[in-house]
């Protein structure tokens, strides 16, 4: 069975501990591989080995760093299928998903950050005849980043490009559940020649090596992206000791439908918007609502369309639904469609696990599920549920909808439907939310500011306020 490795110092390393946990396909039940069950041993030779690598990798020049990291990209791209092939196997998720989606955005974010750090510049305050002051924007040493399971190499990278571009050596730790693509990508790190100690990837649970991490005095910054519960305990160990901080967490996004908008479009957005990647998407809409003249066709024509979507084998490329992540998540998931029955909601379709045959009986998998009859302030509604599960309500009024969308304690996304582009204007600013898409949904510039408010998360990710969150900003300042 393979044996997973850390990445330290430039090398594939055991862990310590000479433990392994097991690695479970989430399409067949079955474990396939073992990963490094690592410890805070680990983490500390990580830290050596990056500490150990900060000084030249700083003061490596901008062209080399932009080099280096093309090379990753390439390669990346070179190797589409199989790191798309070991996504779907280790997630769960459609093939056809990772390599449309996951693997050509985790080059993306690499060749992204590798010509974005070209670009960064910063300020310049002049003071009349007085002074100049100018912002000295200096890597932060070795930092820490921690990403989730749902879109494995994609949000892996989305941290590690901007780091290491900026000049930071870094310790990173991809979810436990799903490791694979984040070992691949060493292997490519190796055969890119980034220079030892610069990356360091780490194996294990989050409770072990993961908050070995956030607490070792040394590593300055933590960038995590999962859940709000942990995030508020990496925040309280990295708080007191004045660590930089970006939170990327959950969410429990609106989709505010007026009657005015161009339906086949909406509908097939909602489509994908409520179940791509089994629902498993941060930015995916689960509390959809429509204006009322227009809510039977809606449901109508949504169920005739999520009806007629087929839970399959994730392998197959004709699949758009596949496994949902593990099944502690599956159990997640189906708790809270009882949930709902109990809060009264009516099951329009879904409800249940799916049993497939043949190699897949045992795996993980989920009907996309619609429900209605909920009211805003109900747990189905309030409490993030990150599956294949939706629920729909009317809105009568545009106060209404926007209470509505703002009542639950997440800010991350939102999405309005509508033609008439001066209420889409209002609509949007009244929304609680660090995103809101118009008539779209997952439309991504890398540019653009990414991140969420309330307990969706701090701080921002994308183009250069990610730059921004790892340099620290040194103003020097001269007098004429
Ligand atoms: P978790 O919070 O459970 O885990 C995220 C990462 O943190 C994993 O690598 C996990 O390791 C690690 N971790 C867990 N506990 C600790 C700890 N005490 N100290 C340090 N690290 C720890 O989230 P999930 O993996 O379940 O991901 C789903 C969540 O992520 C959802 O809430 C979703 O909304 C959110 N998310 C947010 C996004 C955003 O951009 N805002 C994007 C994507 C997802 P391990 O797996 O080993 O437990």
């Amino acid at each position: 069975m393979e044996k997973i490795a850390n990445y330290i110092d430039g090398q594939l390393v055991e862990p310590t501990s000479k433990n392994y946990l097991e690695n479970v396909n989430p399409a067949t039940g079955k474990v396939y591989s073992l990963i490094p069950d690592s410890t805070d041993h680990d983490i500390e030779l990580a830290y050596q080995a990056a500490a150990a690598a900060f000084p030249a990798w700083s003061t490596t020049s901008i062209n080399d760093r932009s080099a280096v990291l093309s090379r990753i990209a390439d390669l990346i791209n070179h190797n589409l299928h199989e790191l798309a092939l070991a996504e779907s196997i280790d997630n769960g998720k459609p093939v056809s998903l990772a390599t449309q989606v996951d693997i050509p955005r985790a080059e993306s974010n690499i060749r992204f950050f590798a010509t974005a750090i070209q670009h960064f510049a910063s300020e310049a305050h002049i003071m009349e005849d007085k002074a100049i002051n100018y912002t000295n924007r200096k890597p932060i040493g070795v930092v820490g980043c921690i990403s989730p399971w749902n879109l494995p190499l994609y949000l892996f990278t989305w941290k590690i490009a901007p780091a290491l571009a900026a000049g930071n050596c870094v310790i990173a730790k991809p979810s436990e559940i799903t490791p694979m693509t984040a070992y691949l990508l060493s292997k490519l790190c190796i055969e890119a020649g980034l220079p030892k100690g610069v990356l360091n990837i780490v194996h294990g649970l989050g409770a072990k090596c993961g908050n070995a991490m956030v607490a070792h005095k040394k590593i300055k910054a933590i960038s995590f992206t999962g859940g709000t519960t942990t995030g508020a305990h990496i925040a309280s160990i990295a708080a007191p000791m004045f660590k930089k901080l970006s939170l990327e967490l959950g969410g429990k996004n609106p989709n505010v439908i007026f009657a005015d908008c161009d339906f086949d479009k909406m509908i097939a957005t909602t489509v994908r918007s409520s179940f791509s990647n089994q629902g498993q998407i941060c930015l995916c809409g689960s509390r959809i609502l429509i204006e009322r003249p227009i809510y039977e066709k809606f449901k109508t024509a949504f169920l005739e369309k999520v009806n007629k979507m087929t839970v399959g084998n994730p392998l197959s490329p004709e699949t758009r639904m596949g496994a949902v992540v593990s099944e502690g998540h599956m159990n997640k998931v189906l708790s809270y469609i009882e949930l709902a029955k109990q809060e009264g909601g009516t099951v329009l379709t879904g409800g249940s696990r799916v049993t497939l045959e043949g190699e897949n009986k045992d795996g993980y998998f989920i009907a996309p599920t619609v429900i209605e009859g909920l009211g805003p302030n109900c747990r189905t509604n309030q409490e993030e549920i990150f599956g294949p599960v939706v629920t729909i309500a009317p809105f009568d009024t545009v106060e209404e909808a926007v209470e509505n969308a703002n009542s639950t304690m997440y800010g991350l996304a939102a999405t309005l439907w509508t033609s008439d582009l001066s209420k889409a204007h209002k609509v949007a600013a009244q929304i609680d939310s660090g995103i809101v898409w118009i008539n779209t949904w997952l439309l991504r510039d890398l540019r653009t500011p990414f991140g969420g408010v309330k307990s969706s998360g701090v701080g921002r990710e994308g183009g250069f306020e990610a730059l921004k969150f790892f340099t620290e900003a040194q103003n020097v300042c001269i007098e004429l």
